[in-house]
């Protein structure tokens, strides 16, 4: 008998949503329909094993076209529907995806339509591209068989029928062809064959489908019409490679795998095969690409795949990784997360948070191992990837410097190579207390500064920082292991013994009038001192505790920190013959010290690469005193 039912009213308005949907992505409503046969089938198979007379010989899942009818037809052999089932299922909006979508389009006057392939609708997808669909349906449970026919409109009829088999199999009558959307395009082979691989590759059972095969020629048959018969063939690879023991997986494989999915020409320089299994199950595989691997289509998108239970969901879930892992590709394929989750869900989402946390360990766990045991691989990883570590040491005011800071290798000035942070610490000689740092592009640059003299004669290293990042990394850290950084160029070093540092404040006493009137020669200077780290140089210039030149320098070329600039200190050598020089003169003359304060300070701004605001006064300066030591 045939009975007519009307849909509820959510279902109503979900159906009118598909039917009038110009959502460009159709295609994902067969995703749909094969996740909720392979879902079938995991019930049946589920109730076969307290019940083998329940069981079928094989699962499969069939995908069949048939460009006369224009019908797609979609069969599974899985557990089947009653009569309440349909009506419960097919009949209502039962799903928690459907009834929130739902809400969000109640919301939004004008939906964006692109949000109903983040839903992923369910059956109710099919309307997208159906104009009639009949579902043919044979429950395990009560051995009935029922056959449900709907238009997508306001009702549905529900009739009883006699099939062989138990599972389901859903027929799609296609829509007409219209100008912007050719449906006809379902029917075709190569169609339906992508779309499982690009949807379903790792669903659990057999996706078959009539395949088109060229048969074989004889040699005096060359010339004929080539023949054909179809075959079904099984499209998707059904066992992910990840979800492999990783025993079973070569790293051959892995690279095979890596390289076509994430289309990329080179091995990776490493992966990281992850099986969790308990509280929260998954399976991750990631990798770490040789080079950095340029993104056309969308370069600011960070983020790993996707999949529940084999099912393909998001190709860029960005929860899935911190912003300075970017670089990282790879997938997650979780057992615990519905299908139909959002984007909006997944952010949410409790077990994607703990998956990612867990995810963003084992990276950094790998780097460590790499750095202990694979030296040279490390240093090549660090040649494209150190800045994105650096960055994240600095971000979220160095929330995450602790499993970083172990992770960062500098070159410095005693050492060919770069180290870590532990590395430097352990080569610490006697009686040193900080870690020296001096930013400069290379040895060479640094070994030039003249704030490097006594450092030099004491045999003490220096990490030379060469990335506008690295100062404001340390800044973030203050210390390692107790032992603070210090930089070459700040505050007070503390080098010098006991006697000469009296000698020093003694001499600041006696020769306080030249220091107060250079002082106010140079009003750009918080100070004029003599210093207690020069040994050969004249003069350096060092900027007080906080702000940097470097720092001052990458602000603003970032257009940050508000025009913000390091407190200057000229540091005056008062050994050096030109101080010397100097104070004779200043003492002969007052009036010509303001010359010669002018032209030391822009001397050592030169040294710290900084250009003085007048170079036509300071040229004109130097010429002035060429001419007068000629005279
Ligand atoms: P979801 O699959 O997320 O629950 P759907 O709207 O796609 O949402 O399907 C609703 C319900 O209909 C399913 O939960 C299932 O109980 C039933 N169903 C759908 N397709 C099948 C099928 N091929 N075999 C058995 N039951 C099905």
């Amino acid at each position: 008998m045939k009975e007519k039912m009307e849909f509820k009213t959510e279902t109503k308005r979900l159906l009118d949503m598909m039917i009038n949907s110009i959502y460009t992505h159709k295609e994902i409503f067969l995703r749909e329909l094969i996740s909720n046969a392979s879902d079938a089938i995991d019930k049946r198979h589920y109730l076969s094993l307290t019940d083998s007379s329940k069981a079928a010989d094989a699962y499969e899942i069939l995908v069949e076209a048939d460009k006369e009818k224009r019908t797609l037809t979609i069969t599974d052999n899985g557990i089947g529907m009653t009569k309440e089932d349909l009506v419960e299922h097919l009949g209502t909006i039962a799903k928690s995806g459907s009834k929130e979508f739902l809400e969000k389009i109640e919301k939004e006057k004008t939906p964006d339509v692109d949000i109903i392939g983040q839903f992923g609708v369910g059956f109710y997808s099919a309307f997208m591209v159906a104009k009639e669909i009949t579902v043919y349906t044979k429950s395990v449970e009560d051995g009935k068989a029922h056959v449900f026919t709907s238009e997508g409109l306001d009702s549905y009829e529900i009739e009883d029928c006699e099939l062989d088999t138990y599972g389901t199999k859903i027929v799609i009558f296609l829509r007409e062809n219209t100008e912007d959307v050719k449906y006809d395009d379902f029917l075709e082979e190569y169609q339906i064959k992508d779309l499982i691989k690009k949807y379903s590759d790792y669903v659990r059972y057999p996706i078959k489908t009539w395949v088109t095969k060229y048969d074989e020629k004889k040699e005096e048959e060359k010339d004929e019409e080539t023949h054909t018969h179809l075959e079904l063939e099984t499209i998707n690879s059904m066992l992910p490679i990840w979800k492999k023991n990783k025993s079973e997986v070569t790293d051959e494989e892995l690279n095979t795998f890596y390289k076509a999915k994430f289309m990329d020409y080179q091995d990776p320089i490493t992966h990281i095969h992850v099986n969790v299994e308990g509280m929260l199950t998954y399976n991750a595989l990631l990798f770490i690409p040789k080079k950095p691997i340029y993104d056309f289509n969308d370069r600011n998108e960070r983020g790993l795949q996707l999949y529940t239970k084999g099912v393909f969901i998001l190709d860029k879930c960005k929860d899935l990784i911190p912003e300075y892992l970017r670089f990282v590709k790879g997938l997650v394929d979780s057992a615990d997360l519905p299908l139909n989750i959002s984007r909006e869900m997944l952010q949410e989402d409790r077990s994607i948070k703990k998956i990612a946390t867990n995810v963003e360990k084992k990276i950094l766990a790998e780097l460590g191992r790499m750095l202990k045991n694979d030296r040279e691989k490390f240093e090549e990883f660090f040649n494209d990837y150190g800045i994105n570590l650096k960055y994240g040491l600095y971000e979220d005011y160095g929330a995450k410097k602790d499993s970083l800071k172990d992770l960062i290798i500098l070159s410095s000035l005693n050492k060919d190579k770069r180290i870590s942070f532990a590395e430097y610490k352990e080569a610490m000689v006697e009686g040193q207390k900080e870690i020296y740092y001096a930013v400069g592009k290379d040895k060479e640059a640094v070994l030039k500064l003249p704030q490097m003299d006594l450092i030099k004669n004491k045999g003490y290293d220096v990490l030379i920082l060469a990335d506008d990042v690295d100062e404001f990394m340390l800044q973030v850290l203050t210390e390692y292991d107790g032992v603070k950084f210090k930089s070459i160029n700040q505050g007070d070093l503390d080098l010098i013994d006991e006697d000469q540092a009296k000698k020093i404040d003694e001499l600041k006493e006696e020769k306080k009038d030249i220091l107060e009137d250079l002082k106010k020669a140079l009003p750009e200077c918080k100070d004029v001192i003599f210093s207690k780290r020069l040994v050969e140089a004249p003069c350096c210039l060092t900027a007080a505790e906080g702000l940097s030149f470097e720092m001052e320098r990458v602000l603003a070329a970032q257009h940050q920190g508000r025009g913000m600039k390091a407190e200057r200190i000229l540091e005056i050598n008062p050994n050096h013959r030109v101080f010397q020089a100097m104070e004779k003169a200043y003492e002969a003359d007052k009036d010509c010290l303001e010359k010669y304060a002018k032209l030391l300070y822009t001397q050592a701004l030169l040294m710290e690469g900084i250009l003085p605001t007048d170079p036509k006064e300071f040229s004109e300066s130097l010429c002035e005193l060429m001419i007068d030591s000629v005279k």
